[in-house]
């Protein structure tokens, strides 16, 4: 998958049809398979960037620990009766309260919309994530009871939930901690790239039902796919922390930001509002060549003149052009 992040609006429509799909089984109520969180920011689960794991340069794994279950963020409940059935509408408000019966102080996404900077140079940009399908991924390596698996035929990385046993060394082994205990079951569950769906030619719930149609899919070797196009073609989709050694199969088209401003509103053409060393902590060394590729060509476009860069991250026709081995309308099955 390629998420271009110019497009990303936050409205968690991705993780919703995640959520209503995929996890709404026991022991499921605090998993969110595919989250957007705002960056910079704490992410899902909080301060996920700094736990480790994955791979370091000798090829070993690096010291991780298993995200505890409050830095997901738990699952809530709210005093629904007493307000809509209680006739305390009037003088009650809605309140979360989470597993332990507590205001919960954390939750995915409980960042929205803070970013970082300073006056006026705040900023901020969406940054959706789901499990990367990794071509080398630590969380099969991982497991001692071989319970993770990665299909030959499309990369996809699944759990075979006969013979997990709940031991998570996945979870401490994924570098992107989007792997969840299931506690009631006593297994570990993730994003299926919605498999099923796949098989049938649909695209992933997340991606079909994007507004802003920005998350890609289809596969990396298809030279006349928009995967290839962006990924080596242009070379423009980079993925999210690849020092981690996984090998991820999700690419990121980097946030273009407007120029830096000063307390009077001098502008200054040639600082960003997003730091480029901030971007470059994600998405690596190449960022600048990218931003810079990646402004060209719009003005190109601006122009008039002929993009096929911007063509493809445009997607004039839907679904044809963003997913175009995965066009079967759900519905219609
Ligand atoms: S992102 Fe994590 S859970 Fe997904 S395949 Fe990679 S290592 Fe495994
Ligand atoms: S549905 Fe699309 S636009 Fe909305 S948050 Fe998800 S990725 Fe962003």
């Amino acid at each position: 998958m390629v998420f271009d992040l110019n497009k990303c609006l936050g409205c968690q429509t991705c993780t919703i049809s995640c959520k209503r799909q995929w996890t709404r089984d026991e022991g499921m109520d605090n998993q969110w398979w595919a989250v957007v969180n705002t960056m910079p920011g704490k992410g899902t689960p909080k301060n996920w960037e700094g736990m480790g794991g994955g791979w370091n340069e000798k090829g070993e794994p690096n010291p991780s620990r298993i995200p505890l279950r409050d830095e997901y963020g738990d699952a809530w409940t709210f005093n629904k009766e007493e307000i809509f059935y209680g006739g305390k509408g009037k003088e009650s408000h809605l309140k979360p309260v989470n597993a332990k019966g507590e205001a919960p102080d954390w939750g995915p996404n409980w960042d929205e919309d803070e970013g970082g900077g300073e006056y006026p140079n705040s900023h901020f940009f969406y940054l959706p994530r789901i499990c990367n399908h990794c071509t080398h991924p630590a969380c099969l390596e991982a497991c001692p009871r071989g319970a993770i698996y990665k299909r030959d035929e499309d990369g996809i990385v699944l759990v075979n939930d006969k013979q997990c046993k709940g031991f998570r060394f996945c979870m401490e082994a994924c570098p992107y901690k989007r792997i969840y205990y299931n506690h009631v079951r006593d297994v570990a569950q993730k994003c299926i790239f919605c498999f099923p769906r796949i098989e049938k030619g649909v695209a992933p719930a997340c991606a079909r039902q994007c507004p802003g149609r920005l998350r890609f899919v289809g596969y990396l070797d298809d030279e006349n796919g928009p995967i290839h196009k962006l990924v080596h073609k242009w070379k423009v989709a980079l993925p999210l922390h690849e020092e981690h050694g996984t090998q991820p199969n999700v690419y990121y088209v980097p946030p273009l930001s407007p120029p830096s401003v000063d307390i009077n509103g001098k502008v200054d053409l040639s600082k960003p509002r997003i730091p480029l060393d901030y971007l470059q902590g994600l998405f690596g060394p190449r960022v600048e060549e990218v931003l810079a590729v990646l402004q060209a060509e719009k003005e190109k476009k601006a122009k008039g003149l002929p993009s096929e860069l911007m063509d493809t991250l445009i997607v004039y026709k839907w679904p044809e052009d963003i997913f175009p081995d995965f066009v079967q309308d759900p519905a219609q099955l």
